[in-house]
């Protein structure tokens, strides 16, 4: 399989999966309304298995809410499949696929991870658990993961080994099991996408560093990483209503409420821990969260919950961060007095030239002088053959391929950097004992 086609409903001679929302024919009813549904998987070939968000059973019945069906997850076909135990409960691993490591590898962290977070949630009584891991085949990094009920899936490249990078996928998508689904129906998944996806993001490295799968100073590098690419995002100060306006192809649109929410969270933990002198966390306002997940959960209850923790003047600074843009700064002690933000130097993304001239057979167009494009020879006029960029890295060379008239080729290179701005950058304070302080 190939991204992006996992988003899709999948039917092969040796896989299925698909969801309630991409496969199942149903009536228009609201997610709220109460339903019983039976499964039968009767006509399943023997050798193949099946896990679904109910069980791994020819017969399979729920009784619940319709958001639970519409956001289940079914799958099958040529897997391994293994139970191990977390906390007591078994959970289910399936795997599709050939890979080029054992799968006790990643059982172990997979272990470790939801340990954790069912600590930090006080949730261990979670009868049944899946995950499922496909491969992305013939690839050597990348991967992506989505959260369905009772289950997670994985789609891995499978030629490398876990990195820390796959553990802190796994632990984003084992965290949204409570995060938002333990909170309250979600109505306007795009309303709250800084507080489903970016308090999650915020949390998956809190989560593996306290796992002992990354070392502090990993997850002040990881966290270096969000920073920055919070900070030169090109829709830092885009409002949230306007970010849900914006094409899914705008990847930097579709990041920011992770970078966003990421931020806000490390800000409100430090403001939680100051204005009740250490005796909250911000974990205390996710577990308040849930007391009342009878409540659908929205913006203004998410605020609401909030204001229990601190004062008005920092809920309305907080809404103005997550709702209208504003920028979220980055407060000295919020990792702890044992780590400093030191400001360092980074150069903005900028190409140099309108953006919409980067098509196949497109025109340059809007060279600005001055600009390293400029510099590298770019002019208005020339007619693209080709190009390469990382967009939105500044650190990365651009390589465009131009066409002469007399069907000639010439490359030109350049670094596509803007003005140098300076960011904040964490590190551990020499000669300190402690850590990084994160929300337990
Ligand atoms: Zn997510």
């Amino acid at each position: 399989m190939q991204h992006p086609i996992e988003h899709r409903a999948v039917l092969g001679p040796t896989l299925f999966e698909f969801t309630g929302d991409n496969g199942l024919v149903a009536p228009l009813i609201s997610g709220t309304d109460a339903v019983r549904v039976n499964f039968d998987f009767t006509g399943l070939p023997p050798s193949q298995s099946l896990v679904t968000s109910f069980g791994t059973g020819p017969h399979q019945h729920f009784s619940g809410a319709w958001s639970d069906v519409r956001n289940a997850l079914f799958t099958g076909g040529d897997m391994s499949t293994r139970t191990f135990e977390v906390e007591g409960q078994p959970v289910l691993l399936a795997m599709h696929g050939a890979w080029s490591f054992p799968a006790s590898e990643i059982v172990s962290e997979i272990q470790k991870i939801l340990s954790a977070e069912r600590n930090l949630w006080n949730d261990t009584a979670i009868p049944f658990y899946a995950i499922v891991i496909a491969p992305y085949e013939n690839t050597v990094s990348g991967g992506g993961g989505s959260s369905f009920t009772n289950i997670f899936n994985l789609f891995l490249a499978d030629k490398q080994t876990p990195t820390a990078e796959t553990a802190s996928l796994i632990a984003h998508e084992a965290f949204h099991h409570w995060n938002p689904g333990g909170l309250g129906t979600v109505e306007e998944t795009e309303q709250i996408a800084w507080f489903s996806e970016g308090f999650t993001s915020f949390y998956q490295d809190t989560v593996i560093e306290r796992a002992g799968i990354i070392a502090p100073a990993g997850y002040l590098n990881r966290l270096n990483v969000t920073i920055k690419d919070y900070l030169l995002s090109p829709r830092l100060r885009a409002s949230n209503a306007d970010l849900g306006r914006m094409s899914p192809s705008d990847r930097f649109a579709q990041q920011e409420p992770y970078l966003r929410g990421a931020m806000i969270a490390l800000w409100l933990s430090s403001e939680i821990d100051r204005q009740s002198s250490g005796q909250h966390t911000l974990t205390d306002l996710l577990l308040a969260l849930r007391d009342e997940r009878s409540k659908p959960l929205t913006a203004d209850r998410i605020f609401t919950t909030v204001g229990r923790f601190v004062d008005g003047p920092t809920v309305a600074r907080m809404r103005a961060f997550a709702l209208d843009g504003v920028p979220v700064p980055v407060s000295p002690g919020s990792l702890g007095a044992c780590v400093a933000f030191n400001d360092r130097p980074a150069w903005t993304f900028d190409l140099g030239f309108d953006t919409a001239s980067l098509r196949p057979s497109g025109v340059v167009q809007g060279v600005r002088q001055g600009s390293n494009a400029y510099q590298a020879g770019v002019r208005d006029g020339q007619l693209l053959g080709g190009f390469s960029l990382w967009n939105g890295n500044a650190e990365r060379e651009v390589t465009l391929t131009l066409r002469e008239g007399d069907g000639r080729r010439e490359r030109l290179s350049f670094l596509p950097r803007g003005k140098m701005v300076t960011i904040p950058h964490a590190e551990q304070i020499p000669g300190c004992r402690k850590g990084p302080r994160i929300p337990q």
